[in-house]
């Protein structure tokens, strides 16, 4: 009988004391937002555990050619598929212009598949959502969260390669900052009936420097800092690239459309 109970307890304790843990070190995140619907977490909660850490070389996808038909979107130089040409571009790459907004693509796209190449700052300076942090939108509204998560804790559902505020990534497959890292991410846009109402959700697949973090994740709706969003009808969208205040850069990008 004794043995039961001692079993019976120990994961209960374990649960308690990772709780408390959370807010006596102050791990980044919150304990005051709503409860993601279908999870037990809250929003960028602070006790959601933190994906495990695996490391990875370099991505066989760096550099990547675009297939036939692929809309380039930045191929090292040309900024003309972009709504502003504010941020840096210099040796192949652009780079985030503090204050000067987000890059969004002129032309808009439905589902696609999507390669990019990022790398967060070589100097690393802050923490946390501080460091590094960009993000790529798919039609403008659903985020996969671009963040420097070497060596630094943030809230689980907003790490790098996180779907931001609804799912981290199954594993952090980070590089260190400044080096180049891959994004090939399968996107497939929710669709709408006539009222208006979602009738299939947004569907990811993320691929972060060559290991699948995201497989066929359904989302939640648009993402949204500590609150949940509701689907609300859109059609095709910009592919945007956060400002987030951050020198992160990013090169080689191609999209392919999918028939859907
Ligand atoms: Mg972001």
């Amino acid at each position: 009988m004794k043995k039961i109970v001692l079993f019976s307890l120990v994961p209960m304790l374990a649960i308690s004391v990772f709780e408390t843990a959370a807010a006596d070190k102050n791990l980044p995140g919150y304990t005051d937002t709503p409860v993601i619907p279908g999870q037990k977490w809250r929003v960028h909660d602070a006790n959601r555990p933190r994906p495990k850490v695996v490391e990875v070389g370099l991505s066989k996808t760096l550099g990547a050619k675009p297939p036939k038909g692929a809309v380039v979107l930045f191929d090292g130089t040309d900024m003309s598929q972009w709504s502003h040409n504010k941020w840096k571009v210099e040796k192949g790459y652009m780079e985030v212009t503090r204050g000067s907004g987000q890059l969004n693509s002129k032309k808009k796209f439905g589902s696609i598949k999507l390669h990019l190449e990022f790398a967060t700052p070589e100097k690393v300076v802050g923490n946390s959502q501080g460091r590094g942090n960009s993000g790529v939108f798919f039609c403008g509204k659903y985020e996969v969260q671009v963040l420097d998560s070497y060596n630094n804790i943030s809230y689980a559902d907003g790490q790098c390669a996180a779907i931001y505020g609804q799912y981290p990534p199954r594993v952090n497959v980070c590089r260190p900052p400044g080096e180049w890292q891959t994004y090939d991410i399968e996107f497939h846009a929710p669709k709408f009936g006539k009222d208006g109402k979602v009738t299939r959700s947004a569907v990811v697949t993320v691929i972060h420097n060559g290991v699948k973090v995201h497989d066929q994740r359904e989302l939640i709706g648009p993402s949204g800092h500590r609150g949940v969003k509701k689907y609300v009808k859109h059609g095709p969208g910009s592919i945007g690239l956060q400002d987030h205040g951050n020198p992160t850069r990013f090169r080689n990008i191609w999209v392919v459309e999918l028939d859907d």
